[in-house]
């Protein structure tokens, strides 16, 4: 069993007391995420668009722990649901001081055969609903004077990818999203970080051929895939508060393929 399971409390950083809001936390990075959080001692937002299965599952993991969880299906896209999403929050559980922006999807074709609907739904399912959230949250974060904001990116963003125009394209808008946020509220004690993955087997990572899975390992310095604790344990150091001198970082959990 790993940490993020037993969600094992992590020694001098606590987050008692604080509301955490991980988007897109039914399974896979969000969910261990979320886990990690509640290990250390926060209530957490699970959010998820379909999953509802795997979310009242995240929901009631977190609740044996003794922490207070909520589900709320809301599509993180949309303007209409963030708002009935933080109005639920802030009613229920108070107001989120720390925010993981983990929501994401992909819909990968070559440049030629992608439709302007591909490349609008992929940036509006992982740019949009950032910026969405990171306004909906930041009033509290403001009023408590203390925030963790840490969006999850991808290495994609960095190096660009062959069919992935649009999700590369979004996740270093994101890149770009975290270091403005980072700027601009700095001077309040909130931090913006970036989180850039590398190929962790995920429900979204489940079809990609063989062929390119081998070409990753090839590539990669530690020969093996990511795990989403080893993504989990570094959003949760992130939103700790021995993180608060960081701010308006990108950091990579990829094995060292995007090193320069
Ligand atoms: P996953 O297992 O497919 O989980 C994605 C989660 O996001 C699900 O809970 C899904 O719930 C939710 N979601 C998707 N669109 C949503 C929306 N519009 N509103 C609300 N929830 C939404 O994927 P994952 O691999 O854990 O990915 C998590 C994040 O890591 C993503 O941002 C992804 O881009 C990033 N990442 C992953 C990898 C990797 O190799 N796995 C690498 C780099 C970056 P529903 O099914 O209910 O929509």
């Amino acid at each position: 069993m790993t940490d993020s399971e037993t969600g094992s409390l992590t020694p001098h950083a606590s987050l008692s007391g604080r509301v955490a809001v991980v988007t897109g936390s039914s399974r896979g990075i969000g969910r261990a995420s979320a886990l990690r959080l509640a290990g250390m001692g926060a209530d957490v937002v699970i959010n998820y668009r379909s999953d509802e299965q795997g979310a009242q599952e995240a929901c009631a993991a977190i609740q044996s722990l003794g922490r207070r969880a909520i589900a709320v299906q809301a599509d993180v896209s949309q303007e209409d649901d963030v708002a009935r999403l933080f109005q639920r929050v802030e009613a229920e559980l108070g107001a989120p001081t720390i925010l993981v922006n983990n929501a994401g999807a992909t819909r990968d074709r070559l440049i030629l055969q992608m439709k302007p609907e591909d490349f609008d739904s992929v940036i509006n399912a992982n740019l949009r609903s950032a910026y969405l959230c990171t306004r909906a949250a930041m009033r509290g974060m403001l009023k408590a004077r203390w925030g963790r904001i840490v969006n999850i990116a991808s290495i994609s963003g960095l190096m660009g990818q062959v069919g992935q125009a649009n999700y590369s394209a979004s996740k270093a808008g994101l890149i770009a999203l975290t270091k403005s946020i980072a700027r601009e509220v700095g001077s309040r004690n909130i931090t913006a970080n970036a989180v850039a993955p590398g190929f962790i087997p995920t429900e979204l990572t489940s079809n990609v051929s063989e062929e390119f899975r081998k070409y990753y390992l090839d590539l990669t310095p530690l020969k093996r895939f990511g795990e989403i604790e080893e993504v989990a344990s570094l959003v949760a150091y992130l939103c700790s508060p021995e993180a608060g001198y960081i701010t308006g970082q990108t950091i990579a959990v990829d094995g060292g393929i995007s090193m320069r």
